[in-house]
């Protein structure tokens, strides 16, 4: 669900115009929906309810301070994948005691950081980031939590980029060998074993890839058991699906209700790392149409917003959908909705039915919210767009448009030039 409708043929961000915000604060620009954001947080909350959990948001989806802060005051927690990541959790006054660190190459400034930080635990990768871990937490003197990211070898059904737990795959250990890290981590004098995690990938439309990821988990906590070692907290991971198309997602009742039975006798504490599934279908990203060519066989829409502001068509094929921000009748027309760098490959839409755009107007482009501006860069030299936040009808700017000046921050020429 969501909270970007049309009204008397006018598209509204909750309760204001989209327009009247890209006439305040230019374009591109992402607006996000505070009500749509805590109802997804809380679907999470409610559907877990019954067990001890904590919502770990993904911040990779997202990482604007007011995001954080709307989590944080609602009791999330946080899923860190660099030590950049954790300045900005602990900034939006994440409690270091709900962060959670994953990451295949964690670097040792980083992992001193998370330590000094007292974060609830590290999910570590490999066999060697968890003898760096223990021997890094000896130099502090301190005790490393951790749990091992597992790979269940199970295969999520989504795109090949965002599929996580498969054995090709780089990230965790795989299951099978995950009882030999443990005994590894056991000798180990600076670590304690508090947890086993796994992810297993993202946009995931089924429930049972959960099932079947977690069954496997839970065999190995059974034989964890067997050997003595107790884990307090099982991290499930994030990978819910949205909505950008067709999709039928499950919401997190429908995983609520499949997995908690399943948990039945389990003394655990559940962590949940929702990063999509919250804040996609809480964002739009607006944009212009500056022009349009007309091609024999079709129509190239050029707007002001390019694949440094949305690179998931660019990068995974993705489909978002595309909508004027004023609903008229007109003719349709088949276009590639394009940005404006100097790449093929940058384009929001390929081979699109539109309704004829005309130049001039703002168009929005739907479910933008995660992986969007976290993953904008400054390619061509375009300062990243600005981000607002529409609550009913207050709206506030939540991060300035970048300028000229952002560009060239920190560059500096050597006397040798
Ligand atoms: C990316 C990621 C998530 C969030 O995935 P979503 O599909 O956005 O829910 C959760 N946990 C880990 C370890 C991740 O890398």
């Amino acid at each position: 669900m969501h909270l970007f409708t049309y009204r008397n043929g006018e598209l509204y961000a909750e309760e204001v115009p989209v327009k009247k915000l890209a006439e305040t604060y230019g374009t591109p620009l992402y607006i996000y929906s505070y009500t749509t954001l805590l109802k997804h947080f809380l679907a999470y909350r409610d559907a877990f309810d019954r067990v001890p959990h904590i919502v770990c948001f993904a911040l990779k989806a997202n990482t604007n301070a007011s995001v954080l802060r709307l989590i944080a005051n609602n009791g999330g927690g946080a899923d860190v994948v660099s030590g950049g990541e954790l300045f900005r959790a602990l900034r939006a006054k994440i409690p270091s005691k709900k962060i959670v660190y994953a990451g295949v190459g964690k670097t040792e400034g980083e992992i001193r950081y998370a330590l000094k930080s007292r974060i609830l635990m590290f999910n570590v990768e490999s066999g060697d980031e968890l003898i760096e871990i223990d021997r890094l937490a000896g130099t502090m003197k301190v005790k490393a939590p951790i749990a091992l990211r597992v790979n269940p070898d199970v295969d999520p059904g989504t795109h090949a980029y965002i599929a996580t737990g498969l054995k090709k795959n780089k990230f965790g250990i795989p299951i099978e060998e995950a009882l030999e890290y443990y005994k590894l981590a056991q000798n180990l004098k600076n670590t304690k074993i508090i947890g086993i995690h796994k992810h297993i990938g993202s946009q995931i439309t089924k429930v049972s890839p959960f099932v079947d990821a977690l069954k496997k988990v839970l065999l190995l906590m059974d034989a964890l058991q067997g050997r003595g070692i107790q884990v307090r907290y099982l991290d499930i991971g994030g990978g819910l699906g949205i909505t950008y198309k067709d999709e039928d997602p499950p919401l997190p009742q429908d995983l609520a209700k499949s997995l908690i039975p399943m948990l039945k006798g389990r003394n655990v504490t559940l962590i949940l790392e929702p990063g999509r599934s919250i804040v996609g279908n809480a964002g739009i990203l607006v944009s212009q149409v500056l022009y349009l060519k007309k091609r024999a066989e079709k129509y190239f829409v050029i707007i002001d917003a390019g694949m440094n502001d949305l690179m998931r068509p660019s990068l995974y094929g993705a489909y978002h959908h595309i909508q004027p921000l004023e609903k008229t009748v007109r003719k349709t027309i088949c276009a590639d909705v394009v940005g404006p760098i100097c790449e093929s490959g940058d384009f929001l839409a390929k081979d699109r039915e539109l309704p004829a755009l005309k130049r001039g107007e703002f168009i929005a482009v739907m479910s933008a919210g995660a992986y969007g501006y976290s993953m904008s860069s400054r390619y061509n030299s375009r300062p990243r767009s600005a981000e607002v936040m529409v609550k009913g009808k207050e709206h506030s700017l939540i991060r300035r448009r970048e300028t000229c000046y952002d560009l060239i921050r920190g560059e500096h020429i050597p006397d040798f030039i």
